[in-house]
Parts: structure tokens; sequence; C-alpha cells
């Protein structure tokens, strides 16, 4: 077959753009991503291999082979692993099939510093190559496969595939290195950045120099030796291989399990969250390996989906080697290997919680809309996750545990309250919390979307039920008021309802029909003149929204709409309802109340023009007045 010219996918020519004129001051890191990328070809080489021993007869040593050629100014990392086909070569080194790279270039602002961030991040694998070369070739030849390919690019929006010739099989990638780039043509360099980022790829790395041969990592798996012996650098170079990372890992978990079932785990926990941590097709990353052989990354069931952000790997020693992943799935040792994941992670993190509260926090951040999955999925872990889960209050800047917030109760406060919504500062602002500020009474504000689902699954915490701060019924009026700063209205609040506020409260309802379930005197508001709660029973306001967000929820359903009775205006709208002739004031004025308490909860009024028509026939009449 001839020479074919193809267009790299639009994404690629984005990523090559920046990798190309980036800044990015480790540009050696290629060197550590080419030889990742063939430690795993070897890996999923020696799989198959189990099944078709043929694959490999010719040549059962794997190892990974860097040659410098000062003459020619190229660098050549060669493996014996899987190799690729032509199709291979198109479709993995010409589109981006890695998950999370929509949202990666989503993020990227043309804003070379902080892009060159965002690639620090993500990482760019195979095209970090053309960071030092301004020619890339790559001669491949698939195990069990006659033809070979040559794939060359110039990373500049096209690349050509051609038949070519290769004695065996695996992949040989040439750099042709860039002006400024002949660092990477001295061995003993080669040397350094091999044992700083890939000392424990368990495949041999060898170099060529001259006529010699020599090994140049340590190629035993880092899993395999005892944790003690072992430096924070080389599990944080290992985390970055084994999970495709660029980061560093917040936690390491390693551990050897004896007994009735055997295998050694070593997991990280990453210090930043994956930019598709929350995408539908995101699984978990830890791979699975029976007796030191790879066997696949996309192991069902071997970690929960609140796990999902889990690197690392599972060795098991028990195991059958020559299973299909299918069957792997349904194996109850894989069960036992879950539920002793799961409790190992948990463990660590309840000790990292106690004993590092700040770091904890951090971890939290990233990842704590995650573990709150487990909290509604999972009842078996439930307890210990709420224990685990920290929140931001009314109480301060700071994040709360459940029990430190239950430390906190008011004499009287029966409930844990909370408020859910998409923005702390908003939430802090609602009108649904006035009453709880003016009692002193601590709300925990909620804004990840996955909040509403647990609490409609979860309804307490060590005997005290959770209630929401917009749902009527949240019972106040046993809790003393502080009388403190912001509490200064509170004893107005506790005056009788004013004369005429039920008859308003009644021409309201009456005029606003079925727009509202029921219109009542609020307990909760102190500023504000009115808000909209839910009625005990239905659906949290937020809840709804969301789900209406996301077409699962069609009806919008009537809300309770709550006047403050000591607010001056719906006092002065009390005095006018009992004359006459004020019934014409009191029914604009009841649509209007009902949009602002909509406003204020962050929802538009669901008719601008007649609430704009409203709003000019009122203004006009106090002009007028
Ligand atoms: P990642 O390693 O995260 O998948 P890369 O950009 O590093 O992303 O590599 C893209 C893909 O190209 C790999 O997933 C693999 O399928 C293929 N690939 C790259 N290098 C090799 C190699 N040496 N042998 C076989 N396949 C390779
Ligand atoms: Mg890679």
């Amino acid at each position: 077959m001839a020479e074919e010219t193809l267009r790299f996918e639009t994404e690629v020519g984005k990523i090559l753009q920046i990798v190309a004129n980036s800044l990015y001051s480790e540009k050696q890191v290629f060197l550590r991503e080419l030889i990742s990328n063939a430690a795993d070809a070897c890996d999923r080489l020696r799989y198959l291999a189990l099944t078709d021993s043929s694959l490999t007869k010719d040549d059962p040593e794997f190892r990974i082979t860097l040659t410098a050629d000062k003459a020619a100014r190229t660098l050549t990392v060669a493996d014996n692993g899987v190799g690729m086909n032509r199709e291979a070569l198109v479709q993995d080194l010409g589109t981006i099939a890695r998950s999370g790279s929509g949202a990666f270039l989503e993020q990227l602002s043309g804003d070379a510093r902080k892009d060159v961030a965002l690639i620090g991040q993500f990482g760019v694998g195979f095209y970090s190559a053309f960071m030092v070369a301004d020619r890339v070739e790559v001669l491949s030849r698939r195990a069990g496969e006659d033809q070979a390919w040559r794939w060359v690019s110039d990373g500049k929006g096209e690349f050509t595939v051609a038949e070519a010739e290769k004695p065996a099989r695996g992949t040989a990638i040439t750099l042709h290195l860039a002006a400024d780039e002949d660092e990477y043509l001295e061995p003993a360099r080669l040397r350094h950045i091999v044992s700083t980022y890939s000392n424990h790829i368990p495949v041999p790395i060898v170099i060529k120099e001259g006529g010699k041969i020599d090994t140049i990592n340590a190629a035993s798996a880092l899993w395999t030796r005892a944790r003690g012996d072992i430096e924070d650098e080389e599990y944080a170079a290992f985390y970055r291989h084994v999970g495709h990372a660029f980061d560093a890992p917040w936690m390491t978990v390693h551990w050897r399990a004896e007994g009735t079932i055997e295998y050694t785990g070593l997991l990280f926990i990453p210090e930043r969250r994956p930019l598709d941590i929350f995408s539908p097709e995101r699984e978990h990353a830890v791979k699975l390996y029976v007796r030191r052989v790879f066997v696949t990354d996309k192991c069902e069931g071997l970690v929960p989906p609140w796990l999902r952000f889990l690197r690392g790997l599972i060795d098991s020693e028990d195991l059958p080697l020559n299973v299909s992943r299918e069957m792997l799935q349904h194996n109850p040792m894989l069960t036992r290997i879950r539920n002793a994941i799961v409790t190992r992670v948990l463990g660590e993190l309840e000790k990292k919680a106690e004993a590092d509260p700040d770091s904890y926090a951090g971890f939290w951040e990233q990842f704590g809309a995650v573990m709150k999955e487990g909290v509604y999925e999972d009842a078996e872990h439930r307890e210990r996750l709420l224990k685990l889960a920290r929140f931001r209050s009314t109480a301060g800047e700071d994040v709360t545990s459940l029990a430190a917030y239950i430390g906190r109760m008011k004499p009287g406060q029966e409930a844990i309250y909370f408020i859910t919504g998409e923005e702390i500062e908003r939430l802090q602002k609602s009108p649904q919390l006035e009453g709880f500020r003016a009692r002193g009474v601590e709300v925990l504000l909620l804004t990840d979307p996955v909040d509403d689902f647990w609490l409609s699954q979860v309804t307490e915490f060590e005997g005290k039920p959770f209630k929401s701060a917009t749902r009527a019924g949240a019972d106040l009026s046993a809790i003393e008021k502080t009388g403190k700063a912001e509490g200064e209205d509170a004893d107005k609040a506790e005056a009788e309802t004013p004369p005429g506020v039920d008859a308003l409260v009644a021409m309201i309802r009456l005029e606003l029909g079925e727009a509202v379930k029921d219109v009542r005197v609020s307990e909760r508001l102190t500023d504000s003149p009115v808000c909209l709660v839910s009625d005990e029973g239905d659906i949290d306001i937020h809840l709804e929204r969301l789900l209406r967000q996301h077409k699962r929820f069609e009806d919008a359903v009537a809300r309770v709409l709550e006047v403050n009775p000591t607010h001056p205006l719906i006092a002065a709208l009390a005095g006018q309802a009992g004359r006459k002739g004020g019934g014409a004031n009191v029914a604009d004025a009841a649509w209007l109340l009902l949009d602002q308490a909509r406003i204020l909860g962050g929802e538009p009024p669901p008719d601008p023009t007649a609430f704009t028509k409203r709003l000019s026939a009122v203004m006009t009449r106090a002009m007028s007045g």
C-alpha cells in the first residue's frame, strides 16, 4: 500500500499546538511517557501470550531499548510489546481516546502559562514526544502479524502511514531531536532520567552504547518490595506510571494480604481530582495483576464507583491467570478483594482525618462529592462515609463533620439542618436561613448535586434527623433566640402576629390560588418579606430544579409561600387588607411577592411580562399617590 497522508483529529491538533509552543519546563518527561507506553505494550502482550504462547515464542524476554544516535541526532525508544497495526496507529496516535480530553480542551484558555499548568495536570502522553522532536517516526509490527507499518509526523496537523519492514514484533519510536535538545543524546542524561522517573517499571530498560548493552532500571515490580524499603519519591514515580497521572499521590496505601486469599494492594489517592471524574463513562483505573502479570485495567467490580478516583493495582496470588476478563467479574475472590479495598481505604482515611484534619479537608474538597455517591448507593458503608463526610456550614469558613455539628446544636434543637443549592455565597443569603441565624442555629450549606440525592435516602445521623431549612415544619419555636447582632429584631418576631396579617394571608391565598400550595405566616424570616418553602412530604425545591434541568421531572410542584409578619411591607399590606378598595393593591402585591420569593430562591419569574407590568402599575400608583 502506498503512503497515505491523514489529518489528526481536531483535538489532537490543538494539543499538539500547545505542546509545540509550550514553555513546559519539564520536557524530559517525554521519556517517561514513551517508556510508560512501551511497558504497557509489554504488559498487554504478556497477557495475550498466556492463551497464545506462539506470540512471544521467538523472543520471550520483554525489554525496552534506548538508542541514541549522535550522528543522526535521533533517540529511539523501542519495545518488544504488543505493537500496533495500521488501524491502531491511525486510531491510537491520531485521536485521543483518553477520557477527559474533552473537558481538558474546554478548560484551555489560550494563555500559555495557564495552559501549561493544565497540561501538567492532564498529561499528553505520546504527544509529549513533540516537545523535544521536530519529527517522530513510529515503526511498529503487531505481535502475530507479518506486516509492519511506519507512521511519521512533524506534529503540525498531519501524519503519514505506509507499509514498512520490521523483522520482529513491537514498536520503535524514533525522535528526530529539535535543535536545542542534544542533551537527550547523552547516555548519562538518559540514565538519570530513567532512574528518576522509570526505575520501577517492571520491564528492563536497556541502553545501547556502541556495542554495549546495559540495563539501567531496577526492573522489579515496586509493589513486591517491603513498604519500609520504598522511598516516597519511588512511590510517586510509580503512581505517575500506573495512574497515567501527572500530579503526586495524596495518599499511598500499600499492603499485603495473607491467609485465605493472598494479594498485594498498592493504591493511590491523587492530589487532584481528574477533570472527567463526573463524566458518565468514567470508570475506576485500578489495574488487576495476577502473579505479576497485568490482566486488565477494566475489571468491573474491583472498586466501587464511589472510589473511582483510586489509582494503582491489585496483584492476586490466587486468581486463575488464564481466565477471561468476563469470568473474572463473577469470581467470589474478587468480591472479597473489593471489600478489603473499601475497608483499607476507609480505615486509612479515618486515620488521616484524625491525624491531619487540614490535609483531610483538602482531600474532601477534591473527592468528597464522589464519596457522597457512596452514602447514596452503598447502604453497607453509609455510616462510615457519613462520619468521614465534611460540610461547609453557616458556622464559618472551615468544614465540619456531622459529629462536630451535633456538638454545637442549640438546646431544644432536634434536627441537623441543611440547605442545598449551587453556590455557597448564594445559599448564605437565603431568606430561609434568617430565622436560623436569629436563633444561632447552624445550617449545613450543601452545593454538590449529589447532596440532594443522598439526603433523599438518608433520614438521620446518630439519632438526629436531617431537615431541610427550605421545608415547612422546620420547627424553630422550641429553640431560644440568641439575640445577638443579627438577631436584634428577634424580639419583634416574638410578638403576636399583628392584627390584619391573618386576613392578608387569607386574601393572598385566594388570589394566588393554584400557583401556591398554601400561604402561611413564617417564623423563619427576620429580614425578607417572603420566601418559598416546600411542604412537608413534597420534593425539596433544589432537588426539583435539578431533576427538571436533567429532564427527569416535568411538573412544577406548588410551594408554600411564607410571609414575614414583622416586615414593614407585610404590616402595611395587612393594614390595607381590611380597608375598602385595598383589594387591588393586595392582588398585585400577592403576585409580586410570589415572584420576589422565586427570584430570591434563584428562579426567574415564570411570566416576566406580567411581572414587569404589575411592578410598573404598583410604582405608578406609589408615585402618583
Ligand atoms: P495513554 O498511554 O494514556 O493511553 P498515550 O498518548 O500515551 O495515552 O498513548 C496513546 C495510545 O497509543 C496508547 O493507549 C496505546 O494504545 C498506543 N501506544 C502508544 N505507544 C505504544 C507502544 N509503544 N506500543 C503499543 N501501543 C502504543
Ligand atoms: Mg501513555
